[in-house]
């Protein structure tokens, strides 16, 4: 049996590892980022490698064959430490990423790359939602005068960094109702968003349309050069081809 390591993170790292368990010696790795991740049903190892170096001789040291990356999109470090060690240690490699979410009719978006950028676009006095992350919040230093709402999924172990805001703990997915129902008792007027793509998250967006609100997007740091597929069945095809 084929060893695959999976850098985990993301729900299709989940539907990968329970699709090809019974065929393939599973192992997944997460970075320790969430205190109580879901169970993933499979060997795993919680916490960095230690850069490219470590990644290649932990791929040779645990005699992995295959390494498939289905990290989040915006997980662009790891990705990339994953081609280089992969062609580092002479083994074949995958991306998992599932597609960008595009607008379409009624959408109103904006796009930007840095979240330093998003001060510009939103007016001083609004309320903000911050669907991107606790990680982020240092990049949002420059919204003086707008109150910050940031979504988290484990509850806050430090103040809120800034005078206007907080933040708000909750584990997605959400219905698009429980979005309208939370935008409108915040009186939220614009939100900030990573376009992570997929239809666990994308009920905010939904919400925000039925609403009439602004979203800035932030655009996806991009790919290595290496094999992607898009979906779990294309991954489980492209592991098939491997064996
Ligand atoms: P990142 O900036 O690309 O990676 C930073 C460092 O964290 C990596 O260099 C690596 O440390 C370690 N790391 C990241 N993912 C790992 C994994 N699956 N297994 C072992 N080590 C890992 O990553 P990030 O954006 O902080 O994301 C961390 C994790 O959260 C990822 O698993 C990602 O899928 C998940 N996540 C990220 C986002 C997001 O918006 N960025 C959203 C949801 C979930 P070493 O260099 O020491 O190996």
């Amino acid at each position: 049996m084929k060893r695959v390591l999976v850098l985990a993170g993301s729900s299709e790292a989940r539907e990968l590892i329970a699709a090809i368990s019974s065929r393939f010696d599973v192992v997944a790795s997460l970075a320790g980022a969430t205190r109580a991740p879901l169970e993933l049903g499979c060997e795993t190892r919680v916490g960095g490698f230690g850069g490219v170096s470590g990644l290649v001789d932990y791929l040779r040291d645990a005699r992995i064959d295959i390494l498939v990356d289905a990290t989040h999109p915006f997980a662009a470090q790891m990705t990339d430490h994953g081609a280089q060690a992969a062609s580092l240690a002479g083994i074949a490699h995958v991306v998992l990423q599932r597609e960008g979410w595009v607008p379409t009719a009624g959408d109103n978006w904006v796009f930007v790359d840095r979240f330093e950028e998003v001060a510009q676009i939103i007016p001083k006095g609004c309320t903000v939602f911050l669907g991107t992350g606790r990680q982020t919040l240092g990049d949002f230093a420059n919204m003086v005068n707008r109150r910050l709402l940031c979504r988290v999924i484990d509850p806050p172990q430090g103040p809120f960094p800034y005078d206007s805001g907080r933040f708000v703990v909750g584990r997605p997915p959400f219905s698009i109702a429980e979005e309208v129902a939370f935008f409108q008792s915040e009186s939220v007027e614009w939100l900030v968003v990573k376009n992570a793509g997929g239809t666990r998250s994308r009920s905010k967006l939904d919400a925000a349309r039925q609403l009439g609100l602004p979203v800035v997007m932030q655009r996806r740091p991009a790919l290595p050069d290496v094999p992607v597929v898009d979906r779990v069945s294309a991954c489980v095809a492209w592991l098939e081809g491997q064996t």
